[in-house]
């Protein structure tokens, strides 16, 4: 199974794509969780990506983007397939990995579309928690850690994220209808578009997730 999460920034992608990723034994691969850690971690890919400014809302040049989703889609845990949350994030990046996919003889299984009203996502930010360590993403009210402040899985202490700023979440926004929201139309004239309304319960939303991935089984 080889799936793309698309959707706004803070609509829940990275919390569905956990779920997902345990339901159906499948690693998550979040480009902004890769560039986060390679800046937290001072790598080379972090050096390059720290001069992009991501923290403000800017995207990392497509061929940079495309090579890390090359490197980390080769590793063993992904022979079975593996999610995308992040990425594709513009139309020349879905062909890159059109291309990617059929030297492989691979094909997408799906494009999840997650939708939710605007001012919905926008208060969501407001709670929002992340790991800086593995990049587990939590939600003070809607999804809370064991520990209040703490990651369920490394134990570090959970941070906000600089880019979940409001005057950022307006760029970010904006910059989602330029570059990504294209992508739709892209996946649904191949027929892989499946829109979830996700302004549900976590649990609510993941059920429609199941329904719709255990149907095309
Ligand atoms: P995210 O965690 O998916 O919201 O990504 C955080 C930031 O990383 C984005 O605002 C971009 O600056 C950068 N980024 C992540 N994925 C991509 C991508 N596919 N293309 C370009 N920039 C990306």
């Amino acid at each position: 199974m080889i799936l793309v999460l698309l959707g706004p920034p803070g609509v829940g992608k990275g919390t569905q794509g956990a779920r997902i990723a345990v339901h159906y034994d499948v690693p998550t691969i979040s480009t902004g969780a890769i560039f986060r850690e390679a800046v937290a971690r001072g790598t080379e890919l972090g050096r390059i990506i720290q001069r992009v400014k991501i923290d403000q809302g800017e995207f990392v040049p497509d061929e940079i983007v495309v090579k890390a989703v090359r490197e980390r889609t080769s590793e063993h845990d992904c022979d079975t397939g593996y999610l995308l949350d992040g990425f594709p994030r513009t139309v020349p990046q879905a062909e890159a990995l059109e291309a990617m996919l059929s030297e492989k003889k691979l094909r997408l299984t799906a494009a999840i579309e997650f939708n939710a009203p605007i001012d919905q996502i926008i208060s969501r930010f407001s709670g929002r928690r992340v790991c800086p360590v593995d990049g587990a993403t939590y939600h003070i009210e809607n999804q809370p850690p064991n520990h209040a402040g703490l990651c369920d899985i490394c134990n570090s202490q959970l941070t906000t994220r600089a880019d979940d700023a409001p005057d950022i979440v307006r760029k970010r926004m904006q910059v989602f209808a330029e570059k990504t929201a294209p992508l739709l139309e892209y996946y649904s004239i191949q027929g892989l578009l499946y829109e979830i309304d996700a302004s549900a319960e976590p649990e609510t939303v993941f059920g429609q997730v199941v329904t719709v991935l255990d149907g095309l089984k």
